[in-house]
Order: C-alpha cells, then sequence, then structure tokens
C-alpha cells in the first residue's frame, strides 16, 4: 500500500459542476503529511467545491488531483474511500438519526468487509475512547448527544478505516466556542497519535490559524494568497487577507489592526469581474487591477500572494 506523502490538485480548471460555475478555478495546491492545511474563505467561494474535488466525489473538469504519487482517477475507488474521509460541518444531519452509534460508526467496517464481527466491536469501543467517548455510548442514538459529543461520534466514524488524509469542512461551526476548542483540540492530539494529514476548510480564520501549518485564502474559486500560518497571521500581504484578518480580535489590543470593512457582496461565480476577482470591493484597488489577473507570487518571507501590489513589477 502507497503511503500518503502528499496530494496535489492541479490544473487549469477545477470543479465545473455545471460547465458555467466556476467554483474552483485553477487552484494549485500539495499538502504533506502529517500537515495541517487551512482553506478560509467566505462561504461561496469554492471551499467546498474544492474539499469534494479531494475526495473525489466531484468530478474534475481538467487538471488532476493526486494523492499518494497516484492520480485519483488512477486508485481503485474502494481504496480510496478509506484512506480520505470527510468531516462535515453539521453532526446533526451527517449522522443517521435511526441508526446507534456504534453501527454509524462501524459502517465502514461493515461497507469493506474488514475484520470479524468481534473485532469491528473491538475497534469501535476503541474508537468512542479514542474521541474522549464510552463504549458504551456505542448503544445510543445520535439525538441523546450534544453537538460537541455528535462532532466526536462523526470523527470516529472518520477513523474507522485508519486513514491518510481527513478533510474537516466547517467542523466546528456548529459548535459553541468553549466546545469549539475541545473539538479542534481532539483533533490535534489525533493527528499526532495517528500520523494524520488534515485539510481544514472554515470561514472563520482564527480557527484555521489556530490548528493549520499553512492557510490557503480563498476567494471566488481562486487562492488569493498561501503560506505558513504564523506569516500571514503577523504579516498578511493581500487586502483581503488583511480584511479578514483585521475582523479577527486579538488577545492583544495593542495588535488589533484596524477594522477594514468589506463592502460589497461577494460577485456570483457565474460571472466573475474582470482582472483581479477581488478589485469590486478592494480598498486598494488601481487601473491595472482592473484588467490583468494577478498569478501568485512568491514573496520574500515566503508567502505567495496574487496581487498586483505585490507582484515584484
Ligand atoms: Fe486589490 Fe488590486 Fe491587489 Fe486585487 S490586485 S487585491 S484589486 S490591489
Ligand atoms: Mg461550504
Amino acid at each position: 500500500i502507497n503511503v500518503t506523502k502528499h496530494f496535489k490538485v492541479s490544473g487549469g480548471l477545477l470543479g465545473l459542476q455545471t460547465g458555467t460555475v466556476r467554483a474552483v478555478d485553477g487552484v494549485t495546491l500539495s499538502v504533506e503529511r502529517g500537515e495541517t492545511l487551512g482553506l478560509v474563505g467566505e462561504s461561496g467561494c469554492g471551499k467546498s467545491t474544492l474539499a469534494k474535488c479531494i475526495m473525489g466525489l466531484e468530478p474534475v473538469t481538467s487538471g488532476e488531483v493526486v494523492f499518494g504519487n497516484r492520480s485519483l482517477s488512477a486508485w481503485d475507488e474502494k481504496k480510496l474511500r478509506s484512506k480520505i474521509q470527510m468531516i462535515f460541518q453539521d453532526p446533526y444531519s451527517s449522522l443517521n438519526p435511526r441508526q446507534k452509534v456504534a453501527s454509524i460508526i462501524r459502517e465502514g467496517l461493515d461497507i469493506h468487509n474488514i475484520g470479524t464481527g468481534d473485532e469491528r466491536r473491538e475497534k469501535v469501543n476503541h474508537l468512542l475512547q479514542v474521541v474522549g467517548l464510552r463504549p458504551e455510548h456505542g448503544s445510543r442514538y445520535p439525538h441523546e448527544f450534544s453537538g460537541g459529543q455528535r462532532q466526536r461520534i462523526a470523527v470516529a466514524r472518520s477513523l474507522a478505516l485508519d486513514p491518510k488524509l481527513v478533510v474537516c469542512d466547517e467542523p466546528v461551526s456548529a459548535l459553541d466556542v468553549s466546545v469549539q476548542a475541545q473539538v479542534l483540540g481532539l483533533l490535534k492530539s489525533l493527528q499526532e497519535r495517528l500520523d494524520l494529514t488534515y485539510v481544514f476548510i472554515s470561514h472563520d480564520l482564527s480557527v484555521v490559524s489556530h490548528i493549520s501549518d499553512r492557510v490557503a485564502v480563498m476567494y471566488l474559486g481562486r487562492i488569493m494568497e498561501i503560506g505558513d500560518s504564523k506569516t500571514l497571521f503577523e504579516d498578511p500581504k493581500h487586502p483581503y487577507t488583511r480584511a479578514l484578518l483585521s475582523a479577527v480580535l486579538r488577545p492583544d489590543p495593542e495588535n488589533q489592526p484596524e477594522r477594514i470593512p468589506l463592502t460589497g457582496d461577494l460577485p456570483s461565480p457565474m460571472n466573475p469581474p474582470t482582472g483581479c476577482p477581488f478589485h469590486p470591493r478592494c480598498p486598494e484597488a488601481f487601473d491595472k487591477c482592473r484588467n490583468g489577473r494577478p498569478e501568485l507570487m512568491t514573496q520574500p518571507d515566503g508567502m505567495k500572494t496574487a496581487c498586483w501590489l505585490y507582484s515584484g513589477e
């Protein structure tokens, strides 16, 4: 079995759902083994579509997704399904209310016919403990649990097949802040323990920067800025990243940047603006921004930024 070193999404136009909506446009990403890559952006920016491309759940129109040095299409689908797992935002709708927790968690083992009945039961009990629940919780139904506990159940389910990569799509957005921290802490400790790689998607930059090694900021299906999480947080360059970050409250008020309001609505991905996709909302837009689209350029500190202010010209 190939071990996952990294996967890469590359190509011209990715994830065209209907052929007209550019949900994800020319995104190239790689994730190193054991790393957490954060994907951040407003809703509708293409994060979830990109996640589905990574999962192989969304057809890729052109370009390809590489996982463990092999194109997704070259993988045996069943095997791929076990190596890449997903955790969704809503722990209420992602768990079947009619199924007992143990059977939810063991479903993957049943489908893939892994182990004897006893071994599967054993594994389920183990997974419940790994996520901080107890074996006897397996005989209950999802509605008997709190939001945070349900997300723990979803995490246990995602681990049943010993995945290499877990795509977390807004996994804590539906939870209270205190519970968020617990679930994030759980994800972190599981990562170290099980050598997991995460793609962590959220609209909340403070959550993403907290858990991610690197962060990609997406806008209208494109990456505006990508780099080391600490650098991005301390020295953001792209005006869109700066606007997002200015809304994040800092623990030390002295370093709180002035709030940069994001005016105007997110334009339709059906009809993206010419030039820089952010130009209609960018406080620093100038002539060039309306015509030419800036590519990601590597900055002296290693960040990659798609903005004419940082094009080196
Ligand atoms: Fe703003 Fe122009 Fe940079 Fe786009 S390229 S983010 S419009 S300054
Ligand atoms: Mg989404």
